[in-house]
């Protein structure tokens, strides 16, 4: 178990997996297995914020989707404040969903169009907090204002507000349950650039105000750069690498975070190393390749990664990494292939 930080974890994911039955024929006979998430841990302290990124395909949003339990595992356990939410009953489900709260993509398609602000908002109170009218409101009220709407807000409609005014109402929402976890999957990478930074500076503020541990989930490292504080690398269904975002972004130890890394618009003067070209696509996470997932398109793939899987181990304290040239602790830039 992988816990970084002094105090009780928020979160604990141990060995998490989801495989998703191929079916096929009259009989609906299982064929295959997609290996969406094959055996993920980590863990997220009080008010940090752990950004998953990785490729699309990696299985980063089937790992948020679990810990909110839209869909039960295969395996693994999700202590949430030290309880195992994954066998949890209906009841108990809707507590857990109280705690967890998430933050879609697309703000849009995840408010109702036919009900007001104030209703939106007014609805996770409503399910779990006896409340008059008039105490409703004021929390309503309070609530966004916290995230930067104005009070008239509430009579209006989704329709009626920007992408951006959009997304705090979906924040507010999530925020009104007073929860333990925000789970936030590409929150801005429906938004304008001008209007992205605005959103992450309020995730940062309510962080630091409300001591709210966030999951933040991307595929845009510039935006991890700026809201994170871990980064775990995810690469078909498995986390390589994971440590402090300093760390990551200067001295990135898996071949894939580096390709990453280096691949990406992130002004960071620190980094001074030319770009790791891996090619090929991600392959299917129905038949993944043997030993180390990556030796498809890994520049430095040697026998032993082809059939011995590498296990995530601590390189340095907190810094953890999945590949067969790191396990006897050699931390250095890896020599060009070629
Ligand atoms: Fe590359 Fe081998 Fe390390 Fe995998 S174990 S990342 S194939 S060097």
């Amino acid at each position: 178990m992988m816990n970084f930080n002094a105090s009780a974890p928020v979160l604990e994911v141990t060995k998490l997996k989801k495989h998703f039955p191929v079916l096929r024929g009259m009989l609906r006979r299982e064929v295959a297995r997609v290996q969406a998430v094959d055996g993920v841990s980590f863990s997220i302290a009080p008010g940090e914020t752990l950004c998953l990124v990785g490729e699309s395909g990696s299985g980063k949003s089937t790992v948020g989707k679990l810990i909110l339990r839209l869909i039960q595992p295969t395996g693994g356990t999700i202590r949430l404040d030290g309880i195992d939410v994954t066998k949890l009953g209906e009841g108990a489900l809707r507590q857990h969903r109280r705690r967890v709260q998430m933050v879609f993509q697309d703000p849009y398609s995840s408010l109702n169009p036919k009900l007001t602000a104030g209703t939106i908002v007014a609805e996770p109170i409503e399910n779990f907090e006896s409340l008059s009218a008039d105490e409703r409101e004021v929390r309503v009220l309070g609530m966004l204002r916290k995230v930067g709407l104005r009070p008239d807000a509430i009579r209006r409609y989704p329709f009626e507000f920007s992408g951006g005014q959009r997304q705090r109402l979906a924040i507010a929402r999530a925020l009104a349950g007073n929860p333990s976890l925000m789970v936030a999957d590409e929150p801005v990478s429906a938004l304008d650039v001008s209007v992205q930074a605005q959103v992450l500076n309020l995730l940062m503020d309510l962080k630091e105000e409300l001591k709210l541990a966030y999951l933040f989930i991307s595929h845009d490292l510039g935006v991890v750069e700026h809201i994170g504080d871990r980064i775990a690398v995810m690469y078909l269904g498995r986390i390589v690498e994971i440590a402090r975002k300093e760390t990551i972004f200067d001295e990135p130890l898996h071949p894939y975070s580096e390709a990453l890394i280096t691949a990406a618009p992130v002004p960071n003067p620190r980094f001074k190393r030319a770009r790791l070209l891996i090619e090929g696509d991600v392959p299917s996470p129905m038949n993944p390749p043997s030993g180390c997932r990556f030796h498809t398109r890994c520049p430095f793939v040697g026998p032993r990664c082809r059939s011995e899987d590498p296990q995530l181990r601590e390189v340095t304290p907190g810094h953890f990494v999945a590949c067969h040239l790191r396990e006897a602790g050699y931390r250095g830039r890896l020599p060009r292939p070629g």
